[in-house]
C-alpha cells in the first residue's frame, strides 16, 4: 500500500494544535518517511491550494467566519476521513465564550474601543472574511469522523489517530471521565467550603480536589491527559471537553457537585455564592457546543 495522503488545516484557532503535531518530533519524520504523504499543511509546506482528493484531513479550529466554513466544506469534499483536532474544533474552544456577546458588540470593541485602537478605528468591511454571529464547533457544519480533543491535544493522541487510520483499525480514544485516570484518592468526604477563588488554602497532595472544595471539573471532563492538572495540584478546567455521555459539560459538573455531600451544618446557598464567573467556570472550553450555546439571558453573560 502506498502512503496515505494527509492535509491539515487551521480554522479560527491559535495554531497550538499544529504545534502539538510538530511536537511529535522524530516520530513525525518517521511517519513522513514511511507512511504519510503530507500534501497540505501551512505550518510546514508552501502549498496554497487544498488538494481535490485526500485520505485524511486533520482540522484545527472552530467555525467563526465565512472562510472557516469554506475551508471546512472543501476539506470534507476532498477527504475520506475528517478528524477534528483540538477542543476548538471539537467543542468550540475557549473563544466559544465570545458567544456571550453580540457580534456587533465584539467588532465595535476590537476595532473601535479597545485600548490598542486609536480614535479613528473602524470595523473593516473588505479583505477580512465576514464574521458569523456565533462560534460553532466543526461538527455543526460538516460530518466529522473522529474527534481528538484537548487544548492542545497531546502529541501521542494525534499520533494514535493517524496510526490507527493507517493501520485500518479503530483508534483508542478515551471515553471515561478524568476522575478515572486521576491518582487522587476519593473518599466521599463532605465538602466544607467551596474554594472558587485562587489562592484559597493549600490542597492536600493526595486527596480529591473536589472533595476539598476546589472546583475540579474532572467528573465532567473527558479523560486523555492523565489528569495532568490535578496531578500537579491544580483543579481541572475542563480543556478536554465533555465525555461522550455528558454532552453538556457545565450541567455534568453541577450534577457531580450536587452528588457530593456537604457538611450538615453548612448553608448551601451561601456556599454556592462562591460560584463566581459561571460561564468561565463551567464552560471555559465548551460553551459553543453546550445545550445553552451561550444564551446570555440564561447563563449570565454581559
Ligand atoms: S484547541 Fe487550544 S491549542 Fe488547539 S487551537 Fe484551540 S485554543 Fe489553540
Ligand atoms: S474531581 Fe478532580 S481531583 Fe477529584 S478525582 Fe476527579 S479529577 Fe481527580
Ligand atoms: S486536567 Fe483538565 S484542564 Fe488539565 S489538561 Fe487535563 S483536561 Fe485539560
Amino acid at each position: 500500500m502506498g502512503k496515505a495522503t494527509v492535509a491539515t488545516a487551521q480554522l479560527s484557532s491559535c495554531v497550538g494544535c499544529h504545534v502539538s503535531l510538530l511536537d511529535l518530533h522524530e516520530r513525525l519524520l518517521d511517519l513522513l518517511e514511511d507512511a504519510i504523504d503530507l500534501q497540505y499543511c501551512y505550518v510546514v509546506l508552501d502549498q496554497k491550494e487544498i488538494p481535490e482528493e485526500i485520505d485524511v484531513a486533520l482540522i484545527e479550529g472552530s467555525i467563526r467566519n465565512e472562510e472557516d466554513l469554506e475551508v471546512a466544506e472543501e476539506l470534507r469534499e476532498a477527504a475520506e476521513v475528517v478528524v477534528a483536532v483540538g477542543t476548538c474544533a471539537c467543542f468550540g474552544g475557549v473563544h466559544g465564550l465570545a458567544n456571550l456577546y453580540d457580534r456587533e458588540e465584539l467588532l465595535k470593541w476590537v476595532y473601535e474601543e479597545s485600548h490598542s485602537t486609536d480614535d479613528e478605528g473602524e470595523v473593516p468591511s473588505e479583505v477580512v472574511p465576514k464574521l458569523f454571529e456565533y462560534v460553532r464547533p466543526l461538527g455543526e457544519v460538516i460530518d466529522v469522523d473522529y474527534m481528538v480533543p484537548g487544548c492542545p491535544p497531546k502529541p501521542d493522541a494525534i499520533a494514535e489517530i493517524v496510526t490507527a487510520l493507517l493501520e485500518d483499525r479503530e483508534p483508542e480514544l478515551p471515553r471515561t471521565n478524568l476522575c478515572e485516570e486521576c491518582p487522587r484518592e476519593k473518599e466521599d468526604k463532605p465538602i466544607e467550603e467551596i474554594k472558587f477563588r485562587t489562592g484559597q488554602g493549600r490542597p492536600d497532595p493526595d486527596k480529591c480536589l473536589l472533595e476539598q472544595g476546589y472546583p475540579c471539573l474532572g467528573p465532567a471532563t473527558r479523560a486523555g491527559c492523565e489528569a495532568a492538572c490535578p496531578s500537579r495540584g491544580l483543579p481541572c478546567r475542563g480543556c478536554n471537553g465533555p465525555t461522550e455521555e455528558a454532552v453538556d459539560q457545565g450541567a455534568a459538573f453541577l450534577d457531580a457537585l450536587a452528588s457530593v455531600s456537604f457538611e450538615a451544618d453548612v448553608d448551601v446557598e451561601e456556599l454556592l455564592e462562591g460560584l463566581v464567573d459561571l460561564p468561565g467556570r463551567l464552560y471555559m472550553f465548551s460553551l459553543a457546543s453546550s445545550i445553552l450555546k451561550g444564551h446570555r439571558d440564561v447563563i449570565g453573560g454581559k
